[in-house]
């Protein structure tokens, strides 16, 4: 797995995204459907939101919403997760 950061993220706030994909991948690996995208319901969740931290959406679907889907927070940048 590798992440790849997108605009300026800050230290503190990465290393709470590590724990928070570490955590949802670990619950995906005995919950299959709950990597598909929430949106597009197609494609495997790719992007972590910030400064919320969800992990709900592909890449593509990822890019186009600019509020996070589950909290409504404004996303001020994203993390996409490359397993
Ligand atoms: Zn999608
Ligand atoms: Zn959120």
């Amino acid at each position: 797995m590798s992440l790849h950061i997108k605009q300026n993220t800050p230290g503190r706030l990465i290393s709470f995204f590590l724990f928070q994909v570490a955590s949802v991948l670990q619950e995906n690996a005995a919950m299959r459907p709950l990597i598909v995208c929430t949106i597009c319901n197609t494609r495997d969740r790719r992007v972590v939101f910030l400064p919320c931290g969800h992990l709900l959406t592909c890449e593509v679907c990822g890019q186009e919403t600019d509020t996070c889907p589950a909290c409504i927070l404004d996303v001020s940048s994203r993390v996409v997760v490359n397993q």
